[in-house]
């Protein structure tokens, strides 16, 4: 893979999840789901090219996504423990 900026790269992470967000921008929990069932196709790509982002800059930063993920995942159990954070949107500093 080519090198990119890895500042270009970030930019464009989030330019595509703000794409991914505008088909679910105003709409209420129902609207959402109908528009889901009619527009899969259109929702597939952009989560597409976020991940096609991400994986690039991943890869140019010489990062291993999965055990990143899996490390992260193991940091959040630690940090939100289930008996503790089950069914709450409290910050781990707040449980
Ligand atoms: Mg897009």
């Amino acid at each position: 893979m080519q090198f990119h900026d890895p500042k270009n790269m970030s930019i464009s992470v989030i330019i595509e999840a703000a794409e991914l967000l505008e088909h679910f921008q105003w709409k209420t929990k129902e609207e959402v789901k109908i528009y889901v069932e009619e527009n899969k196709e259109e929702i597939q790509e952009e989560i597409a090219d976020i991940a096609l982002y991400l994986f690039e800059l991943a890869d140019n930063l010489e990062i291993d996504l999965l055990n990143a993920m899996k490390k992260k995942l193991e940091k959040n159990s630690k940090k939100y423990p289930v008996e503790k954070a089950k069914g709450k949107h409290t910050k781990y500093n707040k449980l």
